[in-house]
């Protein structure tokens, strides 16, 4: 039933140690929440589950392979990083054009996310121009782009303003709500606790704290 698979996770960047036995699973059609305070180790397992960074120990699956093995891995994974590494002297709806056409996708999907994210008035402007919020919504534009069945946002609320915030969410639920899997990374409980069906709270580069959200309120 996992769909992403993290197991035992180790990696040093010299004498810091980022992952130390990082271990979660990821299921379909609910938000999985990322949750702990900046230096955990969030955003390096991503890193590590894309094959942007190599783990010392451990493994990372995606559909029981590593993402690196995966024969169409954007048609799989759609990923938000650092919406601040966005190419500043493109376009926002050149960028999306150029990541349709790597795709083999059409402008008519192009349009179709500018629209989702609400970025239509300003989709002919320089993504260098835009607040970061804007470039947030840019990026995750970009994610769902080929329509994966895997989401992996790393802190999609920064930037965002409060209506932003309030759009995410609903956003994030009904990606879930349609049977897609969900990793939403972020330093705040607060944003996750009412999206999240299943929270994975790290610190330190483990997991301290596994739970589906529904055996919180049980035992609450
Ligand atoms: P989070 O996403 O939870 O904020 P990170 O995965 O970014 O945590 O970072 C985990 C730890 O690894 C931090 O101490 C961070 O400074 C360190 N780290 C991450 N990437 C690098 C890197 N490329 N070089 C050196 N240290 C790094
Ligand atoms: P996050 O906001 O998720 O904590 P950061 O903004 O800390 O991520 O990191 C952004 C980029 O910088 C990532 O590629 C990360 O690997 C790298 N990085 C993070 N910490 C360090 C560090 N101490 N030294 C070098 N690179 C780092």
């Amino acid at each position: 039933e996992a769909i992403i698979e993290v197991d035992g996770l180790r990696k040093r960047f010299g004498r810091t140690t980022a992952l130390d036995g990082m271990t979660f699973t990821v299921t379909p059609g609910r938000v999985t929440g990322f949750v702990g305070p900046n230096g955990a180790g969030k955003s390096t397992t991503m890193r590590v589950i894309l094959g942007l960074d190599m783990a010392d120990e451990g493994t990372a699956l995606v559909g029981g392979r590593p993402y690196a093995s995966l024969r169409n891995p954007l048609g799989h994974v759609g990923a938000l990083l650092d919406a601040a590494a966005l190419q500043p002297s493109r376009k926002a709806r050149d960028h999306l054009l150029w990541l349709a056409h790597s795709q083999g996708l059409t402008a008519r999907r192009v349009d179709e996310v500018i629209e989702l994210v609400g970025l239509r008035s300003v989709a002919r402007r320089k993504a260098g121009g835009f607040s970061l919020g804007m470039r947030q919504r840019l990026g995750i534009a970009a994610a769902l782009i080929g329509d994966p069945p895997i989401l992996m946002l790393d802190e999609p609320s920064n930037g965002l303003d409060p209506e932003g915030i309030v759009w995410i969410r609903g956003l994030l639920r009904s990606l879930a709500a349609e049977g897609r899997a969900v990793l939403v990374s972020s330093h705040l409980m607060s944003e996750l606790q009412d999206t999240a069906g299943h929270l994975v709270v790290v610190g330190r580069g483990r997991v301290v704290a596994d739970t589906s959200v529904a055996d919180l309120i049980e035992t609450a």
